[in-house]
C-alpha cells in the first residue's frame, strides 16, 4: 500500500457522476516533488502531475493530469 496525498477536486465521475476521492500520483508544487504524506491539497496554478481516483458507487478508474493547477481526466476504466 503506498502513501499518497489527498487532492480536493470538484471533478465527479464521468459515469455516474459519484463525488470522488482523489489521490495523487505525482505532484510538482513549485519545481519540487511533494512527498506523499497523506496531507489534503487544494490546486493552485504552479501545480503538475497526475491524479487518480476509484468510484466507490460504480468502481470506474478515473486517472487525470494536473497541468498549471487544472485537471483533465485522461483514463476512465469502467468496470464490466
Ligand atoms: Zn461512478
Amino acid at each position: 500500500m503506498g502513501v499518497y496525498n489527498i487532492i480536493k477536486s470538484p471533478i465527479r465521475c464521468p459515469i455516474c457522476n459519484n463525488r470522488l476521492r482523489w489521490q495523487s500520483k505525482y505532484l510538482v508544487y513549485n519545481g519540487l516533488v511533494l512527498a506523499n504524506t497523506l496531507t489534503e491539497i487544494e490546486l493552485d496554478k504552479t501545480m503538475q502531475g497526475e491524479m487518480y481516483a476509484r468510484c466507490e458507487q460504480c468502481e470506474t478508474w478515473i486517472e487525470a493530469e494536473i497541468h498549471d493547477g487544472k485537471t483533465q481526466i485522461t483514463t476512465t476504466i469502467t468496470k464490466k
